[in-house]
């Protein structure tokens, strides 16, 4: 079989994960009863061609995302990444940080790739600093990036904005050698990020980066979905809204596809009639453990 990069889905949910601490909605309380039901935050792996491994994300449930990605095999080795790429710094995108260190994997020199905003905001935290000093890791800063010499993809930070409190955001465009991977899991607004970007629309957003495949901040399904809290201060375009604006798929549009859901995100479940509306226009809901070749 020819080698081809391949990017796996690793986790779908919004930073808190299902079930979410201290949540006792029903969704929530059907995880903790059914493991099957629960959801890891957004990660997504991508393997080269040379069989590296880089993870995009790196959350609380680093331990069961290494093991999904490592496939079923009994005989091979749990995947050790071999260089990380961070988007933002909110809590889910960058909490099983410390797990590169000495209390757990003990990693030497573990690349970490972020914007140099957030480079220069990460640093300010002890244990970083800690896990620098003892070399497990190194931060690294490049926009545009091929993180070894024979794995076939690239990566590239576009900035996209998003809530900005302890750094900015990225989106990563993965050039593969047959597709591009647009994985932009958080955004404020469809309108803030199209100006960012002087286009119209998200068509338009998407040719202009030549996409073949985008992973899309698909937080919330509407506006009614968290009673008592300000949704105004959590600014996500809703599923419901992308949809609108895009319509029926047609026959050149790239694969869009939604993720970073909500624990209150009715097409976390499988058969809600949310989730087949989604369908019907022509796109999907990622995944975990989804594979796409690029
Ligand atoms: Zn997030
Ligand atoms: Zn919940
Ligand atoms: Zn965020």
């Amino acid at each position: 079989m020819e080698p081809r990069v391949i990017v796996t889905i690793l986790g779908t949910a919004q930073d808190a994960g299902i079930p979410q601490a201290g949540c006792s909605c029903e969704r929530c309380s059907n995880a903790h009863d059914n493991p099957e039901l629960k959801r890891y935050p957004v990660s997504i792996g991508v393997e080269g061609l040379d069989g590296s491994k880089h993870l995009i994300e790196v959350t609380k449930n680093l331990s069961e995302q290494l093991r999904l990605w490592s496939g079923n095999n009994i005989e091979q080795k749990i995947f050790i990444p071999d260089s990380v790429t961070i988007t933002h710094l909110h809590l889910g995108h960058i909490e099983g940080i410390g797990q590169f260190g000495k209390p757990v994997m003990g990693l030497k020199e573990l690349p970490i790739y972020l914007s140099q905003m957030n480079n220069d905001s990460i640093q300010k935290r002890n244990d970083i600093r800690l896990m620098i000093e003892e070399g497990n890791i190194r931060l690294l800063s490049r926009n545009h990036f091929q993180p070894t010499n024979d794995c076939g993809f690239t990566l590239e930070f576009i900035s996209i904005p998003h809530r900005s409190e302890l750094g900015d955001t990225s989106a990563i465009l993965i050039k593969g050698p047959k597709k591009n991977l647009l994985f932009m899991p958080d955004q404020d607004s469809w309108n803030d990020t199209l100006d960012s970007f002087s286009v119209r629309s998200i068509r338009e957003l998407l040719t202009s980066l030549r996409i073949d495949i985008a992973l899309v901040d698909g937080t919330f399904w509407n506006l009614n979905e968290l009673p008592g809290r300000d949704l105004s201060k959590i600014p996500h375009p809703t599923i419901e809204d992308s949809i609108h604006y895009l319509g029926t798929k047609k026959t050149n549009d790239p694969d869009i596809s939604f993720i970073h859901l909500n624990h209150s995100n009715p097409v976390n479940d499988h058969d809600s009639e949310e989730r087949k509306l989604v369908e019907s226009y022509g796109w999907s809901i990622c995944e975990r453990n989804d594979t796409l070749s690029i």
